[in-house]
């Protein structure tokens, strides 16, 4: 199935996030926008497998990006940078080819100089983020995206078990110290304490 209208991936896009609001609307246009500049007509469909996202922020407009690509985090497809910035890569693996989308700062100023009489801001942005045009809205940059073997989605490596801890660690995320094999954690990554 191609591209969607944009009031169909709104009505999606509600549903998965939870509510509309301006980030939904800005992260819908930016997809479409990435997916556009490289020529996937199908993302989430026939082309599924030539795509792959990055995000750069864990907000709302991160949200919409799986919407349109089809990228999801447990198909490894999407990629989380957090980088606090509304932004994505869109990585075609077909053409080897990769485009960075980032929302301009001026964004908001804009969408209050062309409705300066819708009050709520939500709603104010919302209006303007579907009006305006890709150039207003976004910056675009031609990129080189390295992605090893194991970045790829369909890459498989034998399981290991973490000399540590015991817990088993797949796709080769382990580490190797000393000849043994650690997990993240145990190698001083780790991000919560036990109690
Ligand atoms: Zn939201
Ligand atoms: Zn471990």
């Amino acid at each position: 199935m191609p591209l969607k209208s944009f009031d169909e991936y709104v009505a999606l896009a509600e549903v998965a996030h939870g509510h509309m609001c301006a980030g939904q609307i800005l992260g819908l246009r930016l997809a479409i926008h990435g997916v556009t500049l490289l020529g996937i007509d199908d993302p989430a469909g026939q082309d599924r497998k030539r795509l792959v996202s990055f995000v750069e922020i864990d907000r709302c407009a991160t949200d919409a990006v799986p919407i349109v690509t089809g990228c999801r985090l447990g198909k490894r497809a999407l990629k989380f940078r957090d980088f606090g910035k509304v932004a994505a890569t869109f990585c075609d693996l077909q053409s080897d080819r990769a485009v960075r989308v980032a929302a301009k700062e001026s964004s908001k100023k804009r969408a209050q100089e062309l409705h300066p009489e819708i009050q709520d801001k939500n709603a104010q942005q919302m209006q303007a983020y579907r009006e305006m045009p890709d150039e207003e809205l976004f910056d675009v940059q031609w990129v080189r995206v390295k992605l090893g073997p194991e970045d790829m989605p369909g890459y498989k490596a034998p399981r290991v078990v973490c000399a540590e801890c015991g817990e088993g660690v797949s796709f080769k995320r382990e580490i190797i110290r000393d000849g043994k094999p650690l997990c993240r954690s145990c190698a001083g990554e780790r991000y919560y304490e036990a109690l």
